[in-house]
This record gives structure tokens, C-alpha cells and sequence, in this order.
């Protein structure tokens, strides 16, 4: 159990909009309740916010643009800075409060909030970077002068399964440019970003640059702010559906888009792996977050001289895990977001039962309260479970056999989906060239953990457009402008 008042925590949060750097409630007083989906408690109602909220919003982000994109690198860096050792020096309140509206284990937030804050660090050192080019042009009559300046006023949709480093992933690249931004939190995990909005005030942040809006009309809301005109870009993370949707709506205005949108990554063991390694780094690819993470392992195709010691050994370790609310230490399995999360893990491994595949461990839904699901193991999977094809989205391990290089290649990149995909070998040339070979944003080689924010983390196929993180993390927020000159 946590030292921390849990009611302290939840108390400390402000529940209301943000809009022009003040709370203000809801148009009409409307909210809604955020529960604890370990035990479906109530933990406190936020505003609700309306499209006349919305509007207020882009209205204070539009008129900070101008001020905002003035300010010096230096100072905005500053702000940034002050953020991050804010998160640091709140770390523990701020997990527990992560892990109360979101469910994952203590151990895992407290990791979470650290990954968050190093966006603000990254891009504390980003901000005062910013390049430009002076170059004669080939005729040696013009020069090209060429700079960047913010993109303008920003919309960043979140989701609920990293409430806090979703954000500030996109928030520490905006701020560092210098655009204004309306943010609108997933609604099952507005606390955070709330939480996180009080330090942004705190460390200095100049009113209407952050705007937050909690609503349970995303649409309502979000679309006539993309229909605007004002807002220059959409930047979101969330489910490829959503995000097509949303790319439909913001070709009318043709706003700048980044896209990070959903997984379907393969884990792929060959016969000369350093076994152990392999399986510490599906530990961490499939159980991170409870497995609802968009990187999550979840094709595990395994070569077939390897692939029972390897199925037997991830079946130990799983079944070993400690489930339970993720306030209670040593818990590893915490639960679902809701309830439609568990009854669609329950049908996608039904469905591959169905069809041959055999449980090793867990495999059905354990009774309420709360939304829990069992570390899953499956072997002979077949190829055409559906499980292959969606996002599972929960601690379910799916094991495949396969033969040759080749195969596992084909199998890999056999989904719609391109956004990391993980590979073990000691064989260094196989690494790259199978490396090379898979269709994915990113590759984890013989490594379970991909997303670092010095590193340009992003997706290809229908897993998304444009890259969070890294070098070019600031360059989605900025715009080129180039100056002919004729001397
Ligand atoms: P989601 O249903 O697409 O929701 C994401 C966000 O979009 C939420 O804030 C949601 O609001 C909002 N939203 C939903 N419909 C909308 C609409 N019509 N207009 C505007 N906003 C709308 O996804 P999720 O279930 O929260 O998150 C899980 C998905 O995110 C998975 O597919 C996962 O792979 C993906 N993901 C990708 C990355 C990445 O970096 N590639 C990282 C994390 C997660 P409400 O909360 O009100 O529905």
C-alpha cells in the first residue's frame, strides 16, 4: 500500500477547464466521473467541457500565438526545465494518482512519470537549437535565407493508457518551438494531464499557451476546433480508427498532421537467440503496461526448434505474476482499463482456442470488482486467429512456430500495421538484414524496450505519420520559411 493519502492525491487535483490560465468550469456546470478501474469506484468528477468550451479554448490558444512565438528560446527552455524538476520532485504523488485513474502498477507510473518528464528535459535542450540555413544559390545572384518559426496554435488528443507521457511527448516539443496548444485528455484518464497542467502554471508558463479540455463529447468538441481554421495542426495518439477519422477532418483546412496511432507488433525469436535474453525482452515487450501499450509484443513467432523450452519458460515467468490492484506492491498484472477491454481480450482468445490454439496459462476473465485479466499464455496459434490481425490490448502472449527466415519475415509484416517490431538473434548480419526487411517504424533488435525520448519514436503503414522524440520531435511544431534575397 502506498504511503500517500490516496483521497489527498485525488483532492490536490484541480477538476475544472483551463482555459486562458485560469480553471473555470464547465459551460452549464456539467461533469463527469472518472472511476478506479481496479474497483469501479467513483474517484471524483471533472468538468465536462462543451463545443462552447472548445471554442473558448482555441480563442485563448489563438490570441497567446503571437506573444508566445516572441518569447525568447532561452526562457521557453526555462519554463521547460522548471517543469521537469517539478514531475521529478513530484514523482510519487503523481504515480499513485496515475495508478488510481489508470490502474497500471505503482512501479510502472512511477516509471512513467520519469519517461514524461525526460520529454521536458529533451526539449528544454531542443528549444535553444533550433536551426536555420543560409546557402548562395547555384546561379550566385540570390541567397537563401531559410528559418523556422512555429507551426501556430496546436490541437494534441491523448490517450488513457500513458495519460502523462502521451502528453508531455507532445506538449515539450510545442512549448520548446513555440506554439499555443488546446489539449483534450482521454476521458478515462483526465487526472494527469490535470495535474500536469498545475505544474506547466506553476513553472512559469505564460497564460493561453496550454488550454485543457476534459470532455465526454471527444467529436463534438475536437471537430469544429480542426474545422476552424485557426488551429495550424492536430498532433494525436490513439487508435487507428479514430485517427483516420480525424485525418478525413483536418484534409478540409489541410492542417499539419502526427498521427501515432495503433500496433501490431511481431516478436521474433530465432533458434540461435540467447533464449534467456529473449525472454526478459518479451517480458517487458507483452507485459509493460499490462499490455496495453501500442508497442506491445503481439505476435510472438518463435523458430520451431526453440519454440517449446522458449513457450515453457514464458509460461513460468507469466504465471508467476502477482495480479491485484496497482497499489499493492510486488503487482505486476493490474487491471484493465474497463470492461469492454476485458470481454474483447476474453473473445480474441476464445477465438483463437477455436481455432486450435492451446492455453499454457490464465486465459478467461477473473471475477469483479474491477476489470482484471490473467497473464496468457497460448501456443499453436494458428496464422489466421484474429488475434494476429487486431491489437490485443492485455497480458495475452500468442505463441506461432515458424521455420525460416523468410517465413518469419513474411508472417511479421502480414498486418496493416507498421509500428515497431522486435527480433532476437546472435546473429549480427541476420539482425540487420532482418532489420531492414520488417515494415516498422521502429525495431527493437535483440532489445524489448524501443521508446527512449532522445530517439524519433513513430509508426508506418496505418500506424501513423511523423515522429515524437528525437532530433526531429521539435521540427513536427515547426514550419520552414525561406527568404530569397537578391543582392
Ligand atoms: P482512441 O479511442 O482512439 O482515443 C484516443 C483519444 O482520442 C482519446 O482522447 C479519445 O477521447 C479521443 N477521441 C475519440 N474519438 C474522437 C473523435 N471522434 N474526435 C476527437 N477525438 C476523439 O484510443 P484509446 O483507446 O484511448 O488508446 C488506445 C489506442 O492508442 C491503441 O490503438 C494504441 O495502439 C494507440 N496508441 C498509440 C501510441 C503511439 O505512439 N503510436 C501510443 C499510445 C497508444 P475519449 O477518451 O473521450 O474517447
Amino acid at each position: 500500500m502506498s504511503a500517500i493519502s490516496e483521497t489527498r492525491v485525488v483532492g490536490s487535483v484541480g477538476k475544472d477547464l483551463f482555459i486562458g490560465g485560469k480553471w473555470v468550469a464547465a459551460a452549464g456546470g456539467k461533469t463527469f466521473a472518472v472511476t478506479d478501474p481496479s474497483t469501479g469506484d467513483v474517484l471524483c468528477e471533472v468538468a465536462d467541457a462543451s463545443p462552447s468550451d472548445g471554442a473558448a479554448a482555441l480563442d485563448a490558444a489563438a490570441a497567446a500565438q503571437p506573444g508566445w512565438a516572441a518569447v525568447p528560446p532561452r526562457e521557453r527552455s526555462e519554463i521547460l526545465r522548471r517543469a521537469y524538476d517539478l514531475l521529478i520532485a513530484r514523482t510519487d504523488e503523481l504515480a499513485l494518482l496515475m495508478t488510481l485513474e489508470m490502474g497500471k502498477p505503482l512501479a510502472e507510473a512511477k516509471g512513467e512519470i520519469i519517461y514524461a518528464a525526460e520529454f521536458f528535459r529533451w526539449f528544454a535542450e531542443e528549444a535553444v537549437r533550433i536551426g536555420g540555413d543560409y546557402a548562395v544559390a547555384p546561379n550566385g545572384a540570390t541567397r537563401f535565407l531559410i528559418t523556422k518559426q512555429p507551426v501556430g496554435p496546436t490541437l494534441l488528443i491523448t490517450p488513457w493508457n500513458f495519460p502523462m507521457a502521451m502528453g508531455t511527448r507532445k506538449i515539450g516539443p510545442a512549448i520548446a518551438a513555440g506554439c499555443t496548444m488546446v489539449i483534450k485528455p482521454a476521458a478515462q484518464t483526465p487526472l494527469s494531464m490535470l495535474a500536469l497542467t498545475a505544474i506547466l502554471a506553476e513553472a512559469g508558463l505564460p497564460d493561453g499557451v496550454v488550454n485543457v479540455l476534459t470532455t465526454t463529447d471527444a467529436g463534438g468538441v475536437m471537430e469544429p476546433l480542426i474545422r476552424d481554421g485557426r488551429a495550424r495542426k492536430l498532433s494525436f495518439t490513439g487508435s487507428t480508427a479514430v485517427g483516420r477519422k480525424l485525418l478525413e477532418q483536418c484534409a478540409e483546412k489541410v492542417l499539419r498532421t502526427s498521427m501515432e496511432l495503433g500496433g501490431n507488433a511481431p516478436f521474433v525469436v530465432f533458434d540461435d537467440a540467447d533464449l534467456d535474453a529473449a525472454l526478459d525482452g518479451v517480458m517487458q515487450a507483452k507485459m509493460r503496461n499490462i499490455g496495453e501499450a501500442c508497442t506491445a509484443a503481439n505476435r510472438i513467432y518463435v523458430q520451431r526448434g526453440v519454440v517449446e523450452e522458449f513457450s515453457r519458460k514464458l509460461t513460468e515467468r507469466m504465471s508467476a505474476l502477482p495480479m491485484g490492484r496497482g497499489t499493492e506492491d510486488g503487482v505486476v498484472v493490474g487491471p484493465l482499463i474497463d470492461e469492454a477491454a476485458v470481454d474483447k481480450v476474453g473473445s480474441l482468445v476464445k477465438d483463437a482456442v477455436d481455432r486450435g490454439a492451446k492455453v499454457l496459462t490464465g486465459g478467461s476473465a477473473v471475477d469483479g470488482p474491477g476489470h482484471f485479466f490473467p497473464a496468457t499464455v497460448l501456443v499453436d496459434v494458428p496464422m489466421d486467429a484474429k488475434l494476429t490481425s487486431e491489437e490485443i490490448f492485455g497480458p495475452v502472449a500468442p505463441i506461432l512456430a515458424f521455420d525460416t527466415e523468410d517465413e518469419a519475415v513474411e508472417a511479421a509484416n502480414n498486418t496493416e500495421f507498421g509500428l515497431v517490431s522486435y527480433l532476437y538473434t546472435r546473429d549480427l548480419k541476420r539482425g540487420l538484414r532482418v532489420s531492414e526487411r520488417l515494415e516498422a517504424g521502429m525495431i527493437g533488435l535483440n532489445q524489448g524496450i524501443v521508446s527512449n525520448p532522445a530517439a524519433p519514436f513513430g509508426g508506418v503503414k496505418q500506424s501513423g505519420l511523423g515522429r515524437e522524440g528525437g532530433k526531429v520531435g521539435i521540427e513536427e511544431f515547426l514550419e520552414i520559411k525561406y527568404v530569397a534575397v537578391g543582392l
